[in-house]
């Protein structure tokens, strides 16, 4: 039996959008839904599979080279040899006998004729694939129309006017869409007749322009091309050929590797024949788009456009300004409420907001077609939540519909639309937040500018790890190079910063301190806005408009909450990023990293007088007074989270990252001497600064290996945490403490800090305070040997925690900074790999390993916690995987804590499925 590539919109099954194309589908929805819809058919994407195979690899070749963005004239070779190429094509064997069968059933169902001098058919031919692509591919109206059967509409009619109107619509399209011939012959011949007939718009245009426009259209199809095909069916062919094509249009192409339509999404496109209907007939016609709630806002009320005496493409060609659909109910109040009980009946039947194109044709009305509506985040998020308490959807399918990309955008100050400000260079959007500051060009003027109380934005060429201050001190960070993946990027992304990187077309003099674009110079403490959403950069100072946990999302992830089995902490260092991420929902800390207590000046100076110590007595002397002081972060903190746990974790980093650098004292010693001044502290400086430099400092002396050769370090940061607790304690608190040590590699090493730093101090202040304290100790994971012994390792803890951020370098042995700025753009490109590990977590490697120290974990000690506190915590695509190992809880960063909590219940409802999906 031969394929069947054609089906009636009655009797297909609307769910099948692979074969139907999605609007296709829609069609037969509707159809089947008892709404109006003109009467037609499918022609499946299985034809226009068939149809392009003879010549498949051949067009898949110049696709892929398409596909690449080829220089223009490279690019227009080869459209030209693909369309040649293409419309060397024969239809499918059978498909046209099967389309003139389908033809014979639609001319016996509306009682007119295709090609009738009396009585016309007229359809449109419509491009549809199984995805959305909009404004992608071609659509043909009026087709059927021609030197005798426009007369036949006029009589039936009784509307010579609207008779030309359309077949000059038609002749145009046709000749544009399906003989590709440049719009702008039509388009300019059209003004030259408005202009002749003094119509200001098309409908002023009359009969004899619309004439003289039709003969014009011809003459100029005559040069380009040869005849203007009279017979309406040789017009049906071609048409369909010109759609099949269409899926390989130059922007289709773009569009589906930008949107990473795959073929297993949307294999070419449908074609659906449809009868046509008129919005063009009079000012009781025409033509609109309507969504069944406010796409901007999420308000529910139909929001859309209606446009009189048009069809379907005047609308979005935006040629004349359209009405209100609040305007359009005014007018024709019956039209609105059919309509809108239309609408109302496709959201509930598609659970979701809809995007509908009507046309009324002498005061009746069509639908066109439906799809699910693209909304704002606040739209999407608004939507899903108040469908679901409206019963059209459930609370879980609430919670599908809004994607954690959504949660973030809504977080983060944006540029106030209405503002309209043009922007003066444009970057990646590192990290989102739209904000204005003063420019700073040295992270040390970032610092000294902000002391004063100015808000910053810290520009620079590019940034290195020894620019961090400025960046906690810069409302913002600007660069001009660098990528999504630079050290700008990732730590402005990490503590929440709006930054805009790599925007070329900037010229950053750090010397001089100043910034130019196109001739404008900017200087130090000039304004200027960027906006990390985008990547745009603004002169001045752009008006923004402030986040906030709206109520709707506050809701949605009290929801989320309640379907979640990952628990979410956040990871915060300060009071102040504690208080966000409580309001944010985390339920307590899962990393808090002591590094960044020690940024205050005084604190600093104490800690290197104990890096550079000789002996352990020298060593005391200095940690006594520091610890005093980090004990009243850690109680702000502790008081902030009370009753939540909170990890702290003991000091992890490289010394010498709070040391100077050699040259630099060494330049000190130049300028004492200089100035007659004694050096020899300098010098002994000099010597120890030297004496701990490291071959390779990420990989040397380090986290619990510093707890090792000095336990009195562990022992007063242990003391500062434990007092903390016991004095908030007796003030009536209830803190929840935990310690967790970094680096560890082996059992011994935590039973040994454990014996000589950690439990001496909680016992000490037990003792000294007479409060018991009930102070959970714990590793990190971020070693492969740790994982790999966690047989043993955790039968000696009360939790662990992965640092994805370290064991994903470890497993790989790729050092972060290097690989991301140096080969993994690269690997991405040649599909080594399918995404940053440091993004999105290597299931395949490092998962594998989390995997099982998980569950080794649990089997040798079920009480044990398991968290995952690296960046990965707070990835959508890293929590579902999470789901499906014995990991509790994620930690992520404060900002992204809304986020994880929305992630974890969608893992939750989809078992973690979607990970394997994606
Ligand atoms: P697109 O995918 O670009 O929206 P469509 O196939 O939906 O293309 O058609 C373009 C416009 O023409 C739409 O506004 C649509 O509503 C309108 N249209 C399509 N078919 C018909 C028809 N049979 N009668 C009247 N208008 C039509
Ligand atoms: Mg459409
Ligand atoms: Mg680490």
């Amino acid at each position: 039996m031969p394929k069947k590539y054609v089906y009636d919109f009655e009797e297909a099954d609307y769910r099948n959008k692979k074969l139907f194309g999605g609007k296709g589908a829609s069609l037969i929805q509707m159809t089947q839904l008892g709404l109006r819809v003109p009467p037609g058919f499918i022609i499946t994407t299985e034809a226009c599979k068939d149809f392009f195979a003879p010549r498949r690899a051949e067009i898949a070749e110049l696709e892929a080279l398409l596909e690449k963005q080829p220089p223009p004239e490279v690019r227009d070779q080869a459209i030209g040899k693909l369309f040649a190429l293409i419309n060397g094509l024969d239809l499918p064997q059978g498909l046209w006998e099967e389309v003139l069968q389908h033809m014979r059933r639609l001319e016996e169902k509306v009682g007119r004729k295709f090609g009738d001098p009396e009585n016309p058919l007229l359809v449109s031919v419509r491009s549809g694939a199984a995805v959305s692509m909009p404004g992608m591919m071609d659509t043909v109206l009026n087709l059927g129309l021609n030197d005798q059967t426009v007369k036949g509409l006029a009589k039936q009619t009784g509307n010579e006017w609207f008779a030309y109107d359309a077949y000059r619509r038609f002749v145009n399209m046709f000749g544009r869409i399906v003989l590709g011939i440049d719009d702008k012959l039509f388009s300019s011949a059209w003004e030259e007749i408005k202009k002749k007939y003094n119509a200001k718009e098309d409908p002023d245009v009359p009969l004899e322009g619309l004439k003289e426009a039709v003969e014009r259209f011809k003459e100029i199809i005559r040069r380009q091309y040869g005849e203007f095909p009279q017979d309406p069916w040789e017009q049906l062919k071609l048409a369909i050929k010109a759609v099949f094509r269409s899926w390989d249009s130059p922007r289709a192409i773009f569009y589906r590797v930008a949107e990473k339509i795959t073929p297993d999404v949307a294999d070419c496109t449908a074609v659906n024949v449809v009868t046509m209907v008129f919005g063009n007939m009079g000012w009781d016609s025409g033509t609109g788009v309507v969504f069944s709630r406010d796409v901007a806002t999420g308000e529910n009320r139909l929001y859309g456009e209606f446009l009189p005496v048009a069809q379907g493409e005047d609308v979005v060609a935006g040629i004349r300004t359209p009405m209100d659909i609040e305007e359009f109910r005014k007018r024709f109040p019956h039209l609105y409420d059919e309509l809108y009980k239309g609408v109302k009946l496709l959201e509930k039947a598609n659970k979701d907001v809809q995007d509908v194109e009507f046309t009324v044709e002498r005061g009746k009305l069509y639908f066109l077609q439906c799809r699910n509506a693209k909304m704002t985040p606040l739209a999407r998020v608004k939507t899903a939540v108040d469908m679901a308490k409206e019963g059209v959807i459930t609370k879980e399918e609430a919670l599908l519909k809004v994607s954690p990309d959504h949660v973030l955008q809504l977080l983060y100050p944006r540029i106030d639309p209405k503002a309209k400000a043009q922007p003066i260079a444009k970057g990646l959007p590192a990290s989102p937040g739209a904000v204005s500051g003063q420019l700073v060009f040295h992270p040390d003027d970032a610092v000294r500018w902000a002391r004063e109380g100015k808000k910053v934005i810290l520009a620079r060429v590019e940034t290195k790890p020894d620019d961090v201050h400025g960046f906690y001190a810069a409302v913002g960070i600007l660069t001009s190079r660098g990528g999504m993946t630079s050290h700008a990027a990732v730590v402005a992304r990490a503590i929440g910063k709006p930054a805009v990187v790599g925007a070329e077309a900037l010229v950053i003099d750090e010397a001089a301190k100043t910034m130019s674009v196109g001739g404008q110079v900017f200087k130090e403490g000039d304004w200027v806005t960027i906006d990390g959403n985008t990547g745009n950069v603004y002169a001045g100072v752009v008006p923004t408009v402030e986040p906030e946990l709206i109520p709707e999302l506050e809701e949605l992830l009290s929801w989320a909450d309640e379907v979640r089995r990952l628990g979410v902490r956040a990871n915060a260092d300060l009071p102040e990023d504690a208080a966000l991420a409580r309001k944010f929902g985390a339920r307590g800390i899962g990393l808090l990293r002591i590094e960044r207590m020690f940024r205050k000046p005084e604190r600093l100076d104490l800690l290197r007088k104990v890096i550079l110590a000789e002996t352990r007595e020298e060593r005391v002397k200095h940690l006594e007074p520091l610890y005093r002081m980090l004990k009243g972060d850690f109680k702000e903190i502790f008081k902030i989270m009370d009753g939540l746990p909170v990890i702290v974790r003991l000091i992890d980093p490289p010394l010498h990252e709070f040391l100077p650098k050699p040259e630099e004292v060494l330049q000190q010693i130049y300028e004492a001497k200089a100035a007659g001044r004694d050096t020899k502290e300098l010098e002994r400086l000099y010597a120890r600064v030297k004496a701990l430099q490291e071959a390779n400092p990420m990989l040397g002396h380090r986290g619990v290996r510093v707890g090792v050769t000095y336990p009195e370090f562990y022992y007063y940061l242990s003391r500062a945490i434990a007092e903390a607790a016991a004095e908030l304690k007796k003030e009536g608190h209830n803190p929840v403490v935990e310690i967790m040590i970094p680096q560890v590699s082996d059992v011994r090493e935590i039973r040994y800090v454990k014996e000589k730093g950690i439990l001496p101090a909680l016992r000490d202040v037990e003792k000294e305070t007479g409060v018991r304290l009930e102070v959970k100790i714990g590793t990190m994971v971020e070693t492969v040997r740790a994982a790999l012994t966690m047989d043993q390792i955790a039968k000696e803890v009360d939790f662990i925690s992965f640092g994805t951020n370290d064991l994903t370098q470890a497993v790989f042995s790729f050092s972060r900074d290097d690989a991301e700025n140096k080969f993994i753009p690269q690997y991405l490109d040649l599909k080594i790999l399918d995404a940053d590990p440091f993004e999105t977590l290597d299931v395949a490697g490092v998962g594998k390993l989390v995997e099982l120290a998980a569950r080794t974990a649990k089997e040798v000690n079920p009480k044990i916690e398991v968290g995952v506190c690296g960046e990965h915590g707070g990835d959508p695509k890293s929590i579902y995987f999470f789901e499906k190992t014995a990991v509790d809880y994620v930690s992520a960063s404060p900002f992204r804590v809304p986020l994880a909590r929305l992630a974890a219940a969608q893992a939750r409802i989809l078992g973690g499925g979607k990970a394997d999906r994606e």
